[in-house]
Order: C-alpha cells, then structure tokens, then sequence
C-alpha cells in the first residue's frame, strides 16, 4: 500500500510544489484546496484526489478527510501548508483582518490537525509537517500579526509533540525563508491608512525591503524537497530549517541579543532607534 499525504492549500505556491514532489516519490497524494472547480492539472493525474477544504470551515475539513480516507484507505501524513500574510501597523488594521489571519494561519491548523489525530491516534502512527517560517523564530516590523501567527505554530507545534509522541506521531516544523512563490502577491495582505502619517516613513521604508526579499530566497521546489527529506528520515527532529537564507538569517539570530539584532534590523531599513 502506497504511502498518503493529506495537504493544505495545494492551488499555487509550496503546496503545489511538495503534492507534486510526494506524488513524483510515489506517494498518494490528497491535494486540497479552497476551489478544486479551477484545478485542471491535479484533477487528470492517478493517485491524486483533488477536493475541498477552506481551513476556515470545520465541514469541509472533516469531508476532506473522510473522501481521502474513501479513496486510499489511510492517511500517513498531514501537510498544514495554508497560510497567507496580514501585514501593516497594526493600527491602521481592521479587526476582521486580525480575525482573518488568525483564523487560517493558527485555528485552522489546528482545526485540520485536530481532524486527522482519531486516525493516527488509532493507527498509531502519523505525522504532522507544519509550514511555519523564519518569521515563527525571529520578526520583521509590520509582520505584528503574520509573525504573531507563526511564533504560535511554532509554539504550539512544540508543545503538541510531546503529547504526541507517545502515541507513535510526529510533529515536524518547517522554517522556510524566502520562497519564490505568489506569497507576496495574493497572499500579501498589507493594511494602512494614509490619515496615519505617523507610520508612513515607516511603511515606506519596509516595504522597500520586504519586497526583494520576498521575490529572492529559494524556488518552491527546493523547498519541498526539505519537506520531504523531514517528513521522511526517520527521526524525531522537530524542527528544519529551510532555504540558504533561512539558515544563514536564523544563525545571525542566535547569535545576537536581543538589542544587538534589533538594531540590526533598524539600520536595514534605515529607522532610527
Ligand atoms: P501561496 O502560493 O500564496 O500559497 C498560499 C496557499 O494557501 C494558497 O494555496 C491559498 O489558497 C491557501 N489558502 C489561503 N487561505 C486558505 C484557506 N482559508 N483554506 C485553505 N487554503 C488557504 O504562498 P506560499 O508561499 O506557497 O505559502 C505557503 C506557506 O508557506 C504559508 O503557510 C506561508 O506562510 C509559508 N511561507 C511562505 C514564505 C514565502 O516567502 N513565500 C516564507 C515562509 C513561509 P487560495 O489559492 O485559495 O488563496
């Protein structure tokens, strides 16, 4: 029987990039996404199920794992890949972005891997990849609440192994820096609010920095190879860093304190203290 994956937001992007790449290994591969009535590439390939799931409505989770369950008969892995970016001073960021941000990134996570522990629970064996970042160990000014959402993957990952280990499952975090992927198009959702213009220099400077970083970094497929070299080696390791950037960027962290890698950032964007 062959190995199956169950995995979020697989339209564009790293989702993509890691069905693609698990199914090339030969794995069975549970493609999900908020709208499979525009998928045409998944839908015509063997071993692949194209179905429903908005991480932000409980139903079509459990119908997504219930059809991929229909299908292959067992669920070895859960990819929690969903997310997208809320940026902008938080003051200029209407509560129902918050809400939004919050909601994807962190309760449907949780909703999702909540979904999937009765089975892995009783087969006693599972594991559960969650795509966090560099943003989930280290901050960028403006990322309030994309980096509030990650830093609580991170955490709440952590924490969850220990509970889950006993039982046979694994947990693995991903910190990917930069990928080349739509994330700082349609998964860029930047607040502000001109009448502000306390935090316009502000906003000007970040962006102009944000920006080339987000289009530099690694190619979505190198990315998903990382994801299936941790999901498959065997070990307990928790957490794998992803991307040249992000292991360079995640050693400077380390590094430094606290005020010596804040002032690092300042000066990187041109920001007094
Ligand atoms: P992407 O191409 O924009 O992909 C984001 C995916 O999330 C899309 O498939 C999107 O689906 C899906 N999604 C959004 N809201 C959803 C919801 N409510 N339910 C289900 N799916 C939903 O960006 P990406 O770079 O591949 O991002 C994938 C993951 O990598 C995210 O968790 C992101 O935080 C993380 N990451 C990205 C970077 C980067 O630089 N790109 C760096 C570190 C970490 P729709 O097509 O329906 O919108």
């Amino acid at each position: 029987m062959n190995n199956t994956i169950l995995i979020t937001g697989t339209s564009s992007g790293l989702g993509r990039a890691t069905a693609k790449h698990f199914h090339a290994q030969g794995w069975n591969v549970i493609a999900t996404m908020r709208t499979p009535e525009h998928e045409t590439e998944f839908s015509q390939i063997e071993r692949v199920l194209v179905t429903r799931l908005d991480v932000q409505d409980p139903s079509s989770i459990q119908s997504a794992v219930d059809a991929g369950l229909a299908k292959f008969g067992r669920i070895d892995v859960l990819i929690n890949n969903a997310g997208y970016g809320a940026y902008g001073p938080l003051e200029a960021t209407p509560f129902e972005k918050i809400q939004r941000q919050f909601d994807v990134n962190v309760l449907g996570l949780l909703a999702t891997t909540q979904a999937l522990l009765p089975h892995f629970r009783q087969n006693r064996k599972g594991t559960i990849v969650n795509i966090s970042s560099v943003g989930g160990r280290l901050t960028f000014p403006l990322g309030t609440l994309y980096h509030g959402t990650k830093f609580a993957v991170e955490g709440l990952s952590e924490a969850l192994h220990y509970e889950l280990s006993p039982l046979g499952i694994q947990v693995k975090i991903i910190e990917p820096g930069g990928i080349k992927t739509d994330f700082g198009g349609r998964s860029f959702d930047f607040s502000n609010d001109p009448q502000l213009p306390e935090y316009q220099p502000f906003v000007e400077a970040v962006l102009d920095v944000l920006g080339p970083m987000m289009a530099a970094g690694s190619s979505p497929e190198h990315i998903a190879e990382i994801v299936y070299a941790a999901t498959t080696d065997g070990t307990d390791q928790l957490r794998y860093e992803a991307g040249e950037d992000a292991v360079q960027l995640l050693a400077s962290r380390r590094a430094a304190d606290d005020a010596t890698f804040f002032a690092g950032i300042k000066a990187q964007l041109g920001l007094g203290a």
